[in-house]
């Protein structure tokens, strides 16, 4: 059970990601989250990972392809794991097949720019435990305070509307690519994810379960 989450940013990806590690008891494996923590660590891969996130660009293939070897080598993946915002490019993919590690499915979540955009907008996150919720689609019980620790909800600092646009043409020129990688390999399930977070679950599960939906 290896999975990968594909999808433009803002999809949902962390969202599913969460659902679909919980459903198969399999690790969840956000490099963003990762990195993110190395930021808020002040650790040496934070500071280097700062300087592209901020702006909206990928951090380069070799420091986030290194992360995930190591990863992915603890006792928790010998069942599977669940990738989230890796591979983000042909080389990255490419490095985790020279890493002999073999996918069994890639999860592509597709949604239109402007819902996209009002995923973007409406997203708040944990400042202390990272944990993502939606103003409209998917509240916490109390305005601005983390359901799961009680911390403080905050606007995660590279969803500013301009650092947003260059996300996306990121994704395009770099990310895209791989839905016709996967595809040829045979591995791509794509999911409509407009729906509401419930049934892009389900349907997630259906196909992975070979059920057509
Ligand atoms: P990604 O990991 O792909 O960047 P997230 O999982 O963080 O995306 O989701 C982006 C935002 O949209 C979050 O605020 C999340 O709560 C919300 N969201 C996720 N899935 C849906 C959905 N199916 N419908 C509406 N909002 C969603
Ligand atoms: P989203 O899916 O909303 O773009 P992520 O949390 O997956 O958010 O990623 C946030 C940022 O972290 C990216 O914009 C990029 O700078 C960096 N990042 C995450 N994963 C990778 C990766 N595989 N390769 C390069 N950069 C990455
Ligand atoms: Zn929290």
């Amino acid at each position: 059970m290896r999975m990968i989450m594909l999808g433009p940013p803002g999809a949902g990806k962390g969202t599913q990601a969460k659902r679909i590690a919980n459903e198969f008891k399999i690790p969840h494996i956000s490099t963003g989250e990762i990195l993110r923590n190395a930021i808020k660590d002040k650790t040496p891969l934070g500071e280097k990972a700062q300087e592209y996130m901020q702006k909206g660009l990928l951090v380069p293939d070799e420091i986030v392809t290194g992360l995930v070897k190591e990863r992915v080598k603890e006792p928790d993946c010998d069942n599977g794991f669940i990738l989230d915002g890796f591979p983000r490019t042909i080389n990255q993919a490419k490095s985790l097949e020279d890493m002999g590690i073999g996918i069994d499915s890639v999860i592509n979540i597709n949604v239109c720019e402007e819902d996209l955009i009002e995923r973007f907008t409406g997203r708040r996150v944990c400042k202390t435990c990272g944990a993502t919720f939606h103003i409209k689609f998917d509240p916490p019980s109390k305005p601005n305070i983390c359901d799961k620790c009680q911390g403080e909800l905050i606007i995660r600092a590279d969803d500013e509307m301009s650092t947003v646009k260059k996300r996306l043409k990121v994704y395009t020129e770099q990310t895209a690519p791989l839905i016709d990688f996967y595809k040829n390999k045979k591995l791509l399930i794509d999911i409509d994810g407009t729906k509401p977070i419930d049934e892009v679950f389900s349907s997630i599960l259906k196909r992975l379960r070979g059920e057509a939906v």
